[in-house]
C-alpha cells in the first residue's frame, strides 16, 4: 500500500511517497482503511522537517484520518464502523494517516457523525476540531453573542477559518486578523464582519490597549497574543491554541490584574474522549460542512509533500483533503 514515509538520513530529512506492507504498521487493536486524511500545520512541520514534531523514525505523518474499520479486537469497534482519528501522537510517535491503512489503539477513535462523510470530516480535521474546542472555552466562560466582538487570528488558516465560520453561524460578531487583500476578502466571505491587518498586532504593543474584543481565538501566539490580551474587554477571554507567529509570549500581567481577563490554553492532541465527542457533535450541528467542503481542495498522496511545503510557506488558502485513491 502507498504511504508517505519520513526518514532521518545523514543528509537530513527524507520525505517520500513509497510502498509499505500492512505488516509494517505499528501495534494497535484496530486496523482502518484510510479514506481521507488532511494537511495540518503540524503535518507541514513534520513533512518539511521545520520543527522536531516527529519523535520516532521512520514515521508515516498525518495527525488525522477518517475511514472504515477493517479489523478490530477492541470492544467498541467492529468491521465496517466509520471512524475519525485526531491526534494522540499519531503522525508524531505512532504511524499516521498519510497512508492507505492505519493501525491504532481503539481508545483513540471516535465515531464519524452520522450526517458527515469521511471527506467532510477531513475537511474539518484537527483544525476544525481545535477551532470548536476553542469556541467551547469561550462558551464555558459565559461569552454570548450580545457581549461584543470575537477576534480570530490566523483567520484564513485552517483553525482560524473554521472558527470564523462556526462563530458566525452561532451569531457572534467576528473580527478576523489576517493579511489584507485576497485573504481579507476570503475571511469576510466566511462570515467575519470586518478584518484587521495582522501586522497591526504583530509588533510589541502597550500593556493595556483600547478594549476591542470580549473573546478571541488565537492561532498565532507571540506579540499577537500579547496584544490580544491587552485589547480584551473587562472579564474577557482568549483561547490560545497556536504559534504561527512564535512560541514566545512577551506580555505583561496588566490586563490580567486590571481587567480580570482569562488566558485559556487549548490542546487537541490529548484532549479527553468526552471533550472530543462533544466538539464533533457541535461541529456537526453548527458548521455548514457542505459549504466548507465546497471550499476544500482535494489532492492525492502524490501531491502531499509539495502541498505541505506550500502550507509552510503561507501559500495556502482554505482546507486541503488528501484522498487515498
Ligand atoms: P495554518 O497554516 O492553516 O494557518 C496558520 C495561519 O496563521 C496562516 O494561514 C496565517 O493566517 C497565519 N500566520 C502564518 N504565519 C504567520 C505569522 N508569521 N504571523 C502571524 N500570522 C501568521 O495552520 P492551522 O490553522 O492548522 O494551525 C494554526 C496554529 O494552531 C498552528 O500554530 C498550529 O500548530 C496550531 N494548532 C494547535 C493545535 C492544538 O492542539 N493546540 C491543533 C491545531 C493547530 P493569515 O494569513 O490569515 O494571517
Amino acid at each position: 500500500m502507498k504511504a508517505i514515509l519520513l526518514n532521518k538520513t545523514d543528509d537530513g530529512l527524507l520525505s517520500k511517497l513509497t510502498e509499505i506492507s500492512e505488516s509494517d504498521l505499528m501495534d494497535g487493536d484496530v486496523t482502518i482503511k484510510v479514506e481521507y486524511s488532511t494537511l495540518n500545520y503540524k503535518d507541514g512541520l513534520a513533512i518539511t522537517g521545520r520543527a522536531p514534531v516527529v519523535r520516532h523514525w521512520p514515521m508515516v505523518p498525518g495527525i488525522d484520518f477518517s475511514g472504515e474499520v477493517l479489523d478490530s479486537t477492541h470492544d467498541d469497534w467492529q468491521t465496517g464502523d466509520r471512524v475519525i482519528l485526531n491526534g494522540w501522537g499519531v503522525g508524531e510517535v505512532h504511524w499516521g494517516g498519510l497512508a492507505e491503512k492505519a493501525r491504532v489503539n481503539g481508545d483513540w477513535l471516535i465515531r464519524l457523525p452520522e450526517n458527515m462523510t469521511a471527506r467532510q470530516a477531513m475537511a474539518v480535521g484537527t483544525a476544525g476540531y481545535t477551532a470548536m474546542l476553542c469556541i467551547i472555552k469561550l462558551q464555558q466562560h459565559g461569552i454570548t453573542p450580545d457581549m461584543g466582538d470575537i477576534l480570530v487570528t490566523g483567520a484564513s488558516g485552517g483553525v482560524g477559518s473554521i472558527a470564523t465560520r462556526i462563530l458566525s453561524n452561532l451569531g457572534y460578531s467576528v473580527i478576523g486578523s489576517t493579511k489584507p487583500g485576497k485573504e481579507s476578502e476570503h475571511v469576510k466571505s466566511l462570515g467575519a464582519k470586518e478584518t484587521v491587518d495582522r501586522a497591526e498586532l504583530a509588533e510589541r504593543g502597550k500593556p493595556l490597549a483600547k478594549e476591542r474584543w470580549i473573546g478571541a481565538v488565537d492561532c498565532v501566539g507571540s506579540h499577537t497574543l500579547a496584544n490580544i490580551c491587552a485589547g480584551l474587554q473587562y472579564g474577557g477571554i482568549v483561547a490560545a491554541c497556536g504559534l504561527a507567529q512564535g512560541m514566545d509570549l512577551p506580555a505583561t500581567v496588566a490586563p490580567f490584574i486590571l481587567r480580570g481577563i482569562t488566558l485559556a490554553g487549548v490542546d487537541s492532541v490529548y484532549a479527553p474522549r468526552h471533550d472530543r465527542e462533544s466538539a464533533w457533535t457541535q461541529i456537526a450541528e453548527h458548521l455548514d460542512v457542505a459549504a466548507l467542503e465546497a471550499n476544500t481542495r482535494e489532492i492525492n498522496l502524490d501531491d502531499a509533500i509539495k502541498t505541505a511545503e506550500n502550507l509552510m510557506n503561507d501559500q495556502l488558502i482554505g482546507r486541503v483533503v488528501v484522498a487515498m485513491k
